[in-house]
């Protein structure tokens, strides 16, 4: 005779990305696990007197999300910080960090982020706008992306940078008329300020993760790839995860990603291989590595194939940048892959997408096939002739769904510098899967929104929603983006689940509603398959547990 379950799920529209069983009524669980699928009849035989009986009413049971590609140290940070995420206009901008400079009279740096290129004319906000509300102090903040930075005069000053500082080979300084520095730093060119500011300690990445880790949890997030995890001293959010899960404070399953310095050598495998090696704790692995290959479209630093057209669409002499040379590339990912770390790239123009596939296919030939299941993240322009390729190469296709739509970023800073064709081989993600690729999904938060049901909305409808607060910006059409790119209700779901759970070698416990799974699962206010596509973005999560243990519920599970 079996023990009675701890929970039972009845009467709900189980989701359960099982395709031997794809849908059912009722889920029981015992010891943190999944012990029944099936009917409510199934299930009641399993019920006891301390059984925890739950009525779904109706809603939707799933397994429990998992992001592909989220940075939750910083961004939990940054939702501590001066916030300019939820904004959307320089009054707005500036009466927020106002605000926040007079309310924190104790911060000797103004630090924070999340503003939209958009926003300014040329994607640049000039140091004045800054200047006018912080003057007594320096400020930098981060744009929504996380490619590029705002700083005020003041910081400029402290960090040394002027008319005369040349330009960095991996970043720009914007300047406007003389020459002047404008208030704009790109890519590389954040460095030359950023190292002025104070450091983040352990005990700041802790605060940022607890509060970004609950605020995931109540999105249905209950696992997660961070994609930066850094070991030195500017960014130790090793240290925090093995800290945060020594302390038993880590609920969610995480992969890290360790951030590959390009600027050093293959020497520092030395130094992954030796965090790894301490690299983990309760639910947290450091068994990836991020590889930036390239930057982003709007400032013209993704890598591309052909240069950049100009405003008037004349092509310029810039196709972007190569973060790691492209034969370095191979030779670095060959060695990862021989010491079995899986590589996560940053890979968003094509040719850096062609250099990371070229690169994994060279490790493939020296090594052979393994399960190590590299992955490319945010795949903006995928070259035709490369979306077989992440099929054949054992590839996944790890995808930002959200950003696939018609917003202010894509119609003014990116397609008319990349011209018609290119701009067609954006975000591909039907192709890819109809090519057979597996894909995974995620958010890249604090870049935009780290709500599943909302990227879904994206992924489905190639269209953004009303009151977007937390995507690109608040400037769409209702003109779907590319739809023959759209994927379908049962893809988007399973991208979010099996799907990142396979990126996170977490498929075997996690990933669908199986028996002897963990209970890692997500109740829905509704069954997403019985409302429209176009409410999909309405839909919101009430109940989060892991191994059956609650981390969020709304007053309705109380
Ligand atoms: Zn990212």
């Amino acid at each position: 005779m079996t023990a009675p379950a701890d929970l039972a799920f009845v009467n709900g529209a189980v989701y359960t990305v099982d395709p031997a069983r794809p849908r059912a009524q009722a889920v029981a669980v015992g010891d943190g696990r999944i012990v029944a699928v099936g009917s409510d009849d199934d299930v009641r035989e399993l019920l006891g007197p301390s059984t925890d009986v739950i009525d779904l009413k109706g809603r939707m049971l799933v397994p429990g999300f998992q992001d592909a590609h989220v940075h939750p140290p910083s961004s939990g940070l940054e939702m501590l910080r001066c916030n300019l995420s939820n904004a959307y206009s320089l009054p707005d901008y500036r009466r927020i960090v106002g605000e926040y400079a007079t309310t924190h009279p104790e911060e000797s740096w103004i630090l924070g982020g999340g503003w939209s290129m958009d926003v300014f004319p040329g994607g640049n906000p000039p140091k004045e706008a800054l200047d006018a509300v912080v003057a007594d102090r320096p400020a930098y903040l981060t744009s929504r992306d996380g490619h590029s930075a705002w700083v005020n005069s003041k910081a400029l000053e402290i960090a040394g940078v002027s008319r005369e500082t040349p330009q960095p080979e991996d970043g720009v300084i914007v300047r406007g008329p003389g020459e002047e520095v404008w208030g704009t730093l790109h890519e590389g060119a954040v460095g030359l300020v950023e190292r002025f500011l104070p450091e983040d300690t352990i005990d700041d990445w802790i605060a940022g993760l607890r509060v970004a880790q609950a605020y995931l949890h109540s999105l249905g997030i209950t696992g997660w790839q961070d994609a930066i995890v850094g070991v030195d001293s500017s960014y130790r959010t090793f240290d925090a995860y093995l800290r945060f899960a020594r302390d038993g404070e880590l609920t969610a399953r995480v992969i890290g990603a360790l951030w590959w310095d390009r600027y050093r050598d293959a020497e520092q495998i030395d130094d992954l291989l030796a965090a790894r090696e301490r690299g983990s704790a309760g639910r947290f692995a450091a068994t990836s590595v991020k590889i930036m290959q390239d930057g982003v479209v709007e400032n013209f630093t993704a890598g591309m194939l052909e240069p950049y057209l100009d405003a008037d669409g004349n092509p310029t002499e810039n196709r972007g940048k190569s973060f790691v040379d492209p034969e370095k590339l191979k030779a670095h990912v060959t060695r990862l892959d021989a010491e079995g770390f899986q590589v996560h790239f940053h890979a968003l123009g094509e040719r850096a997408v062609r250099e990371a596939l070229d690169a994994i296919e060279q490790a493939r030939r020296t090594n052979g096939m393994n399960d190590l299941r590299h992955h490319l993240a945010h795949l903006q322009v995928v070259n035709p002739d490369d979306v077989p390729r992440f099929e054949q190469l054992g590839v996944v296709a790890n995808a930002q769904p959200l950003w696939a739509q018609n917003e202010g970023q894509m119609l003014n800073l990116t397609i008319p510098f990349l011209g018609p064709e290119r701009s067609g081989w954006q975000y591909p993600f039907g192709s890819l899967a109809r090519a057979g690729a597996t894909l995974a999904f995620g958010s890249d938060w604090s870049v935009s929104s780290p709500n599943p049901l909302e990227e879904m909305h994206v992924a489905v409808n190639r269209t953004g929603f009303p009151d977007q607060t937390y995507a690109p910006n608040s400037e769409t059409t209702d003109d779907p983006f590319l739809p023959e790119e759209a994927v379908d209700l049962p893809t988007a779901i399973e991208a979010f689940t099996r799907g990142s759970a396979y990126v996170n070698h977490l498929d075997d416990v996690t990933g669908s509603i199986e028996s002897g799974k963990l209970a890692d699962l997500v109740v829905v206010d509704r069954d997403l398959f019985a409302h429209p596509l176009t409410e999909l973005y309405a839909a919101k999560v009430e109940l989060t547990l892991i191994e059956g243990e609650r981390v969020y519920a709304t007053e309705n599970f109380a």
